[in-house]
Formats: structure tokens, sequence, C-alpha cells
């Protein structure tokens, strides 16, 4: 089996100005040594305002920390006022880009076409989509999270080739444990997660599925890391609230001592 390296995502949402955004790249990389970044790969989610300023600190010092944005349009250019296009991140050195986060499709009403668009856009601007799934708490207490989670990925996926789909990353985000404070337990992640990567066999094959790194996210802390990574199909976590604090992060992401 291909060994996934675990990826230790921060959101930080609508957080941080630049100045902000420079302090805590500074403090995290300093928190982190080079075996600690090169075991677990560590990425900063900074609101585009910052990205230019993440991409000066990271170019500047040789900094081991990826970044990328929140969001993209699926357009490549044009009249879309108020929209980031593909060409535009991967140009500030962006790697990674956070697609269909439960806070737009529940405030900008992003449904699986679009968010598939979003997806195809990420991969043709050679950016790695973080695309993001989960059930809501209706859905989780009908106990049909699986369900709802596979058809999710399978409109997000729809029209990818097997090569395309390992570039992906998967994050399972129960939208109930989403800056809640509630965590699902690390058994309610793996079950997801086992059943995504299933999916991704019976759609594309195993040496495909086995190379898809599916990460956790809901109120993921330093504390309660280590017991979700110890599931055999969660990958790493994408975090929001704890993001924001560098010491936090930073311990987030040495979970394996
Ligand atoms: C998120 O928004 O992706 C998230 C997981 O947030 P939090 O960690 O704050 O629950």
């Amino acid at each position: 089996s291909t060994p996934r390296r675990p990826l230790m995502a921060g959101n930080w949402k609508m957080n941080l100005n630049h100045l902000e955004a420079n302090l805590l790249v500074q403090k995290l990389a300093a928190s982190l040594n080079e075996k600690q970044l090169t075991d677990v790969e560590c990425v900063v989610l900074p609101p585009f305002t910052d990205l230019r300023t993440v991409q000066t600190a990271v170019d500047g010092d040789k900094l081991l920390i990826g970044y990328g944005a929140q969001d993209l349009s699926p357009f490549a250019s044009g009249a879309y006022t108020g929209d980031i296009a593909g060409p535009m991140l991967a140009k500030l050195g962006c790697g990674y880009v956070v697609v269909g986060h439960s806070e737009r499709r529940q405030y900008h009403y992003e449904d699986d076409a679009l968010v598939n668009a979003k997806v195809a856009a990420a991969l043709a601007n050679g950016l790695t989509p973080i695309l993001c799934i989960g059930e809501g708490l209706e859905i989780r207490e009908q106990l049909k999270q699986v369900p709802h989670c596979c058809d999710q990925l399978d409109g997000a996926l729809k029209g990818l080739t097997a090569e395309q789909v390992t570039k992906v990353v998967v994050a399972y985000e129960p939208v109930w444990a989403i800056g809640t404070g509630k965590t699902a337990t690390p058994e309610d992640a793996q079950e997801v997660c086992v059943e995504v990567r299933k999916r991704l066999v019976e759609t594309y094959d195993e040496t495909t599925a086995g190379q898809v790194r599916i990460l956790y996210g809901g109120s993921v802390k330093a504390s309660n890391v280590a017991a979700i990574m110890a599931q055999p199909d969660v990958d790493g976590a994408l975090v929001g609230g704890a993001s924001l604090d560098a010491e936090e992060f930073a311990q987030i992401c040495r979970f394996p001592e």
C-alpha cells in the first residue's frame, strides 16, 4: 500500500489581517523543526488578502510550510466581480485550495455541480483541492451519513480521471462538529473515511483509492488529534479554530510525538 504522508491544514476562515498572518506563520515555523515538517505536511489556508504576505514569508525564509486559499472561481478569468481565479492562486505559489467547505455550501449556496467545477478548476491550475464533504445533524440523526457523504463525493469528482483523483485531498467534516466543540469520536471519523475510500475503490481502483489522503475536520485540537490520527483511514486533519493559535497548531502538527 502507498504510504500517505499525514497532512495538517489550518483553515483560518475570515480571520487575521496580513500583519497578523505574517506573525502566525513565523511563530508556526519557529515551533516546528525540519524533521517534524518532513514527517507531517503543515499547510495554512489564509484569507486571499494574506496570501502574498504568506508567500513572501515562506519564500524568504525557505519555510517548509505549505499554503493555499479557501475557495476559487470555477472560471479562469472574466467578468466575475469579487471572485478569485485558479491562475491567480497558482501564480502566488499556492499549493492547495479548499473546495466545497460547508460554510460555502450553506452561506453561498454552493451545490455539487459548482463544487465539481471548482475541483476541476483547481486541478487544471496545478492546485491540490481539499474537497470538503460532510453531513448535517439531521442526516446524522437518521444515520445516513455514509450515503450522504458518498453522494457528495460522487458529485464533486464527476468526470475526473483516476490520475486526477489521486491529486485530490478529501476532508470529511461533519457539519455538527464544526466550530461547536463537539468532536466526532475517532470511530465516527473512521466509519465515514473508510467508506469514502471504499467508494473510491469502486469508482476507480485500489491503487488510486490508496493514494488519496482523507482528512477529518471538526473541532480538532492538540488534545484529541492523536486519537483521531490513530484511525487507519484518517490521513490528517482540517483544523479551523485551533489553527489560529501558532503553538496549538504546531502541537497538532507534532501529533506523532
Ligand atoms: C473547519 O472549518 O474546517 C473546521 C474544522 O473548523 P473547527 O476546527 O473550528 O471545527
